[in-house]
């Protein structure tokens, strides 16, 4: 069988993790949360968190639509928002890159920049790294953080009736993309979305402490709905009125022939975070100014995991970007 008829990349994750079927008192979450939770690494009690990214040229960037500074910046915010998504706060950033030899050390240099400049913004520290030739440009981040055991925030602390919420308008990377796929010039607001995305880090200290199940979105609304569903054991409902999408996505989906429901549903990198939380709790938000936008609820796992269209009609939430589906 071939990579790509396995049925997804979270299938080929299943099946390689079992052949590492070994468990760790220190292990409070390994695969399958958007970072490693780790115990006994700090004397006050908090958990040392660890994620990683790799982006591949072509697959991930291109060197003629983003500059080296966007790219640096891009590799750097997608691992932030993976602490971010814990509740954490990142620390120390470990770069591994591989280079083609005819790379302009100009090139490494620039993006280097890019990655310090979000590292400032994020108060993350450069901490090692490691430097090989290779083909296509890759730039692989592992990126630490910490978080105390009140604020951590797990895929599967969904309960039946909270709400659902995202941060966010979602769509806008996906629909940077597909403009730029077409040949078209997209608007500053998709191409930032697209090329230079953000995270939010900015709340996510916030919303923690009084949020159940969080995941960032970086594989589309439906994709990290579904994961949330999968960890908790929940079913869950998205209200497609409630979904937030630019008026910028809505045109670009005119321009290229998408359906703008689904750059927000199945689009990827938005960055946004989605949590779950007590209608009592969002009331605390609230009242802080805290700007989320509820899209829906946690309902049991028998009702499944529904999308509700405002003529009524209802259909089963899939989608979301899956690597070799
Ligand atoms: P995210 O989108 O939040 O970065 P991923 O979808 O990349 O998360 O990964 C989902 C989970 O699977 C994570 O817990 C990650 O650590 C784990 N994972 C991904 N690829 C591998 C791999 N090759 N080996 C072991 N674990 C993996
Ligand atoms: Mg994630």
């Amino acid at each position: 069988m071939k990579i790509r008829d396995i049925g997804g990349e979270f299938a080929l994750i299943g099946r390689l993790a079992q052949h590492s079927p070994i468990t760790h008192p220190d292990l409070v979450a390994g695969i399958g949360d958007d970072a490693a939770v780790i115990g006994g690494s700090f004397p006050g009690g908090d958990y040392l968190l660890a994620t990683t990214d790799m982006l591949v040229e072509t697959s991930h960037f291109r060197r003629d639509w983003a500059t080296p500074a966007q790219i640096g910046i891009k590799s750097v915010a997608c691992n932030v928002s993976d602490i971010a998504a814990m509740g954490g706060t990142p620390t120390f950033m470990f770069v591994s890159l591989a280079l083609a030899p005819d790379t302009e050390v100009t090139w490494v240099e620039t993006l280097y920049k890019g990655m310090a400049d979000a590292c400032r913004r994020y108060g993350v520290v450069l901490a090692g790294g490691d430097t090989t030739h290779g083909e296509a440009v890759t730039i692989s981040i592992t990126l630490l953080g910490r978080v105390s055991p009140d604020n951590l925030r797990l895929r599967s602390h969904a309960r039946p009736g909270e709400l659902l919420c995202i941060t966010g308008p979602l769509g806008g990377s996906a629909a940077g993309l597909a403009m730029l796929s077409a040949g078209l010039d997209p608007p500053q607001y998709l191409r930032e979305k697209h090329l230079v995305p953000g995270c939010r880090l900015d709340v996510s200290p916030l919303i923690a402490p009084v949020a159940r199940a969080m995941i960032d979105i970086s594989d589309g609304l439906a994709a990290e709905v579904n994961h949330i569903c999968d960890q908790s054991g929940t079913g869950a409902e998205i209200v497609v009125a409630d979904v937030l999408i630019h008026t910028s996505v809505r045109d670009a989906a005119r321009l290229t022939g998408n359906d703008p429901l689904d750059f927000a549903l199945a689009g990827g990198e938005d960055f946004e975070l989605l949590f779950s939380i007590s209608s009592e709790n969002k009331q605390l938000l609230e009242e802080k100014g805290i700007q989320v936008a509820v899209v829906g609820r946690v309902t049991e796992a028998v009702s499944g995991r529904i999308l509700v269209y405002p003529d009524g009609k209802r259909t089963p939430l899939s989608g979301g970007y899956n690597h070799f589906s």
